[in-house]
């Protein structure tokens, strides 16, 4: 287990403890004035009641006169200002830290992401162009039979397709947080759902099932949405081959689509090993995925969920990850219908 102090740097020690003085001295001088106030009170008050004495006036006399009242006044406005400036610089300061600390935890967060971004990234991209390179060496050195031919191409090709994959991945996130274009339409979202299922299914051993919403299964445009249809059947296709990808050896996925009035939603339920609750929040960050480089069996960047959640949310909808009973994993997505489905 990694000590959390390990994560401290040096610097980050000095901010703390040049922090903690400021905030040590500042109290102590705010004490100190308030101190020294009260004592210059109780002295002005001792030499002036010396002067009553010697004219023979009583406390009592001296306590209500005007030159005491005037001076405890004065010295009641004073320990007010001290007070109050006080908590005025304590407040700024303690807002200031914050701010710091803050841009601090943001740079420590770039700085996590850029390093698991370098990490998959270097990975993804050595292993196929080295495989590929492997192949047109092969080609280029040795004759081979046309079977074999066949077998070399299919995997050169199957690796530049990764490749192809991962650079459209890492265009498409980028181009989603710089503002993508979207082009809505009207679209029938049970018939998109369909042929995702369609395309995806030569990829899973088992079965792929939708069940629609029971009193709507025969009812046409009861999913009706304005959506953009290519980044809305990546959600759909990012999801589904989420759950081949990490529930490989189960018999079924099934999908859940239900119409809840305003909004759909489209659950894809898998029964594969799940996700940790404390990896539940992180999975949608950019670059994120579980365990290390040499306990991942799968192949992936981490860009699917990021780009996903980014897609559902610029159509006004939510994503949201479940357990699935008894085991594996539900990704559920909420859009808004069309006034016609609801
Ligand atoms: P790619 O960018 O190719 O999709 P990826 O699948 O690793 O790569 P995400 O789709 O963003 O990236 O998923 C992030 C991580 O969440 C995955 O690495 C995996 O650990 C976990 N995860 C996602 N879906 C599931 C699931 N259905 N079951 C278990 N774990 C999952
Ligand atoms: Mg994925």
């Amino acid at each position: 287990m990694i000590k959390w102090y390990k994560n401290i740097k040096k610097a980050d020690i000095l901010f703390y403890i040049v922090i903690s003085y400021v905030l040590i001295a500042g109290a102590w001088w705010s004490y100190l004035l308030y101190i020294k106030n009260n004592d210059a009170f109780e002295a002005k008050k001792v030499y002036l009641w010396s002067e009553y004495v010697q004219r023979g006036a009583t406390e009592e006399e001296f306590l209500k006169s005007k030159v005491f009242l005037d001076l405890e006044q004065q010295y009641t406005r004073q320990q007010w200002m001290i007070q109050g400036e006080g908590v005025v610089l304590l407040v700024l300061m303690v807002a200031g830290i914050w701010r710091v600390y803050q841009g601090r935890r943001k740079e420590l967060d770039l700085a996590r992401q850029q390093q698991n971004f370098l990490l998959s990234i270097t990975h993804e991209l050595k292993s196929p162009i080295a495989s590929i390179q492997l192949v047109l060496e092969t080609l280029q050195r040795r004759k081979l039979n046309p079977d074999q031919l066949q077998r070399l191409t299919h995997s050169a090709l199957k690796d530049a397709n990764r490749l192809h994959k991962l650079v459209q991945d890492l265009l498409l996130a980028a181009r989603m947080e710089g503002g993508y274009q979207y082009s809505f339409e009207i679209l029938d979202f049970r018939k998109l759902v369909n042929d995702c299922i369609l395309l995806t299914k030569p990829k899973f051993k088992g079965e792929i099932l939708l069940n629609i919403d029971g009193d709507l299964a025969e009812k046409e445009d009861q999913f009706m949405l304005e959506a953009d249809k290519t980044t809305i059947a990546s959600v759909v296709l990012n999801l589904i081959e989420n759950a081949i990808k990490y529930a490989p050896d189960t018999d079924k996925i099934i999908l859940n689509l239900l119409n809840k009035k305003e909004r759909l939603w489209l659950e894809v339920v898998d029964y594969g090993t799940g996700i940790p609750k404390t990896e539940k929040v992180r999975i949608f960050d950019k670059f994120y995925r579980l365990g290390d480089e040499h306990t991942r069996q799968t192949k992936g960047t981490g860009l699917g969920l990021f780009i996903t959640k980014k897609i559902v949310e610029d159509h006004k909808g939510t994503i949201s990850v479940h357990d699935n009973e008894p085991q594996g994993t539900c990704f559920r997505i909420r859009l808004p219908l069309l006034e016609e489905s609801i």
